[in-house]
């Protein structure tokens, strides 16, 4: 589907702006018990470093200096923005040094100061996902420090010699460069599963996209490492190109989550229009079926009006990712107005268009959404138009679909409807 689905390629940076969000309160049991989990050996491990690590001027100095860079480019980065479904931010960059030089108690609190400044000063979000942020990173820059000083026991002490002899030294900040993706990206993708389990794992972990940042990060993050062992004054040559990079990705990041709906992840309206127009003028060139589904929730207000706001925008992310989820690829998902959604299905008659349409229906009556007082549940209400028997462009196709969502609320909600009473008729509650 051409939605754009974001929550499963920010585990680089953080599960903070995942914008799906989970349908069974069932699976929130192991939310609870996982992110405490994490945190607490987080906490468990600085404790035991601060007690156990040797206080050192270099690595003190070496600490700071890195936290400071990574602090200039947030504050850099900070004027563009960051609205949802922007997820990367390069910052690994500073993280991976501090793994790899340092001793890792070093690594366990470097995420504490820069999440707390991204939460204040770029972008606040809920705080336990900020805080299993903060772990992850910690206890994955942990393990690579542990694995990397088996390798080089010392990386700082002296005059750099495990770069100058490149073997084993460089391989093995390959080696725990990669550890260090993977074990953060495993510890935000248990969370990132239990939070919307519907996902696909392989989505949650890697796409081709983010594994693509994760080896950038990973070449961009050795080159800082081995320039500040060289000496720590160079780490002022390291800085620009680093935030430069970092300004051009979130400006990439910027650009596609102009074309999305920040709520749900889909695709906003002019985007909606613009992508479905070009599907239907290849169908009508290729004389190929096309249909189109306007879906609209029944009686949200009330949902607003009893749960609040925050409970309604959980049943629009609940629903749109059951639509993402139940279509194809190629079908063009989009958010239409508040708690309207509207689909094109590329080659798709009458009938598979109505069998599509109420197997949405039937997936959304399955919605529980968790709210205070229990759970919520929802219906929709479908409007089904075919190109070339309802309308021979879009604003014909939209006008039929929006009549025959009009015959399936005024006739009782919860159904889907075609335009006319004529033809096949998926309806029924
Ligand atoms: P019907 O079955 O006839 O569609 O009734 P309805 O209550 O769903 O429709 P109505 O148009 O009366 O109300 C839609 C509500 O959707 C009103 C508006 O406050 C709410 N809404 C629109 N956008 C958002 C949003 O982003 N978040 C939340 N929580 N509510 C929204
Ligand atoms: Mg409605
Ligand atoms: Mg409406």
């Amino acid at each position: 589907m051409t939605a754009v689905q974001s929550s499963a390629e920010d585990r680089g940076g953080e599960l903070a702006r995942t914008p799906r969000r989970r349908a069974f309160p069932g699976r929130l049991s192991l939310l609870v018990v996982y992110v405490p989990l994490v945190v607490a050996v987080h906490l468990g491990l600085i404790v035991a470093g601060l007690l156990t690590t040797p206080l050192r001027l270099e690595d003190l100095l070496t600490f700071v200096a890195l936290v400071a860079c990574g602090a200039v480019c947030i504050e850099a980065t900070r004027r563009l923005g960051m609205p949802a479904g922007v997820a990367r931010d390069l910052l690994s960059a500073w993280w991976l040094p501090v793994a790899l030089l340092l001793p890792p108690v070093y690594a366990l609190l470097m995420p504490v100061p820069l999440q707390a400044l991204l939460q204040f000063r770029v972008r606040r979000t809920l705080v336990y996902r900020r805080v299993l942020t903060a772990s992850a990173l910690g206890v994955a820059g942990a393990c690579t420090s542990m694995v990397f000083h088996l390798v080089v026991s010392e990386p700082l002490a002296g005059p750099p010699i495990w770069l100058v002899d490149a073997y084993p030294g460089i391989p093995a900040a390959v080696g725990c460069a990669a550890l260090f993706a993977v074990v953060n990206s495993a510890l935000v993708a248990v969370a990132a599963h239990a939070d919307n389990p519907e996902g696909r794992w392989r989505d949650v972990l890697w796409t081709r996209e983010s594994l693509l940042l994760d080896v950038v990060e990973l070449c961009v993050g050795i080159l800082v490492a081995i320039t500040s062992a060289l000496t720590l004054g160079l780490l002022l040559l390291a800085l620009p190109p680093v935030m430069l990079l970092q300004r051009s990705l979130m400006h990439q990041q910027l650009q596609a989550a102009a074309r999305t709906d920040s709520k749900t992840g889909l695709l906003n309206a002019a985007t909606w229009q613009r992508e479905a127009g070009t599907e239907l003028s290849r169908a009508q060139r290729t004389h190929d079926p096309l249909a189109l589904l306007l879906i609209d929730i029944d009686h949200f207000k009330r949902v607003n009006d009893t749960h609040g706001h925050l409970v309604g925008d959980q049943v629009l992310i609940g629903v749109a990712s059951t639509l993402c989820h139940q279509l194809r690829d190629y079908d063009v998902v989009g958010r239409f107005g508040g708690e309207e959604f509207v689909v094109l299905l590329p080659g798709t008659d009458t009938v598979e268009a109505c069998r599509v349409a109420e197997r949405l229906r039937g997936r959304v009556r399955r919605l529980a959404v968790p709210a205070e007082e229990g759970t919520v549940a929802v219906t929709v209400s479908v409007g089904v138009s075919l190109l070339r028997t309802h309308g021979e462009d879009l604003i014909e196709l939209l006008a039929s679909a929006d009549l025959a969502l009009y015959r399936a609320k005024s006739s009782g909600r919860d159904r889907v409807c075609l335009p006319a009473l004529d033809g096949p008729e998926a309806s029924s509650a």
